[in-house]
This record gives structure tokens, sequence and C-alpha cells, in this order.
């Protein structure tokens, strides 16, 4: 059976910069990461990243270097032996226009689902801030948060999502993750 999991980017698979990621050289996997992604794939994950890039509308970084960016960051993946079946972003920003798009909306997410079509309700959404988990938990998936990034010092009652699990970061998110779905969680 085919599983689904989207993924936020910036503080989940790489490392949380200040000032966004602006140019390839300041993209940081964080460490285990890329491991993570092909243990992923070899249990049958099909994986979805996507990132709110609100950089692109306030002119920091120009769209295409983000799409360069995702691309590289897929290439580098797949030959550590994983796939990321696609990127998506939202290249806006909530004070300049509003967009279907950015999380915590859904758009991105059902855009994955009607492309790759998959019933979301049976996906998961990992990352480091509630507005990754908030598509995820109103399509009917489950979440889990990653303290790798905004949320290193998360506790319960922060925000009003509560995750279904919290887990250190990626890896122990997907051994969780995974473990569920074998035994048919
Ligand atoms: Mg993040
Ligand atoms: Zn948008």
């Amino acid at each position: 059976m085919a599983r689904y999991i989207f993924l936020d980017r910036d503080g989940t698979i790489n490392i949380e910069r200040p000032n966004y990621v602006q140019r390839w050289e300041q993209f940081e996997f964080i460490p285990g990461v890329l491991d993570v992604l092909r243990l992923l794939k070899e249990n049958g994950f099909q994986v979805f990243v996507v990132t709110n890039q609100s950089c692109i509308a306030r002119g920091i970084v120009d769209e295409p270097v983000v799409v360069e960016i995702n691309r590289r960051m897929c290439e580098a993946v797949r030959d550590a032996g994983g796939e990321i079946a696609r990127a998506y972003h939202c290249p806006h920003a909530p004070e300049i226009s509003e967009c279907e798009c950015r999380k915590p909306a859904i758009g991105l997410y059902e855009r994955a689902a009607r492309e790759f079509g998959f019933d979301s309700s049976q996906a998961w959404a990992v990352g480091d801030d509630a507005r990754d988990l908030k598509p995820c938990r109103a399509l009917g998936g489950r979440v889990v948060l990653v303290k790798t990034g905004k949320s290193a010092g998360y506790e319960k009652g922060f925000w009003d999502i509560e995750p279904d699990y919290v887990a250190d970061d990626l890896l122990a998110a997907a051994k969780l993750i995974i473990g569920i779905e074998n035994t048919g969680g």
C-alpha cells in the first residue's frame, strides 16, 4: 500500500537560516536527514515537500532561485538513495497578498493529493511549526512535530493545534510513522 508524507523544508529537512535560504550554498541538510529520506523510500513512502517562501514576494530571493534550490535538494536526496516526489512552494507573503497556498492553508497539500491521486486523509505531515501540521490535520491526516527548528522549545499547550506525536528530529519521526504503518495503525 502506498504511503504519503508531507514534509516541511526549513527547520525540518535543512537547518533554518535567520534570513531565509537565499542560495544553494546556504542550504545545509540537518545531519541524518538524507538517510531518513532513503529509509522512507525503502518503506514505500511518497514524500512531498511543502514550503512557505515569502522571501519571493518580499523581493529577497527570485522565484527561479527557490526553484533551483529545491531542484538541487531533490537531486541530493536522489543521489543518497531517497526520493522527493515533488517539492511545492508558496511564493506569497500574507501582508502583500492573500493566497490559498501559504501554510496553514491547505492549497498545496490538496494539489499534491490531486496531482498524485491519493487520499490526503491517509497522509502524514512532519514539520517544526504549527502551520506545517494544520493543513494535514484539516484534511484528516496525522501530524508529527519535530523539535529541530522553530519548535525546539515546544511544550504542550503552546499552540491551538496539538500534534499527534512529538519527535526530536526527522529520523525519530520517520521511525515512529514507519512503526505505526507497519503494525497496521
Ligand atoms: Mg519549518
Ligand atoms: Zn501562496
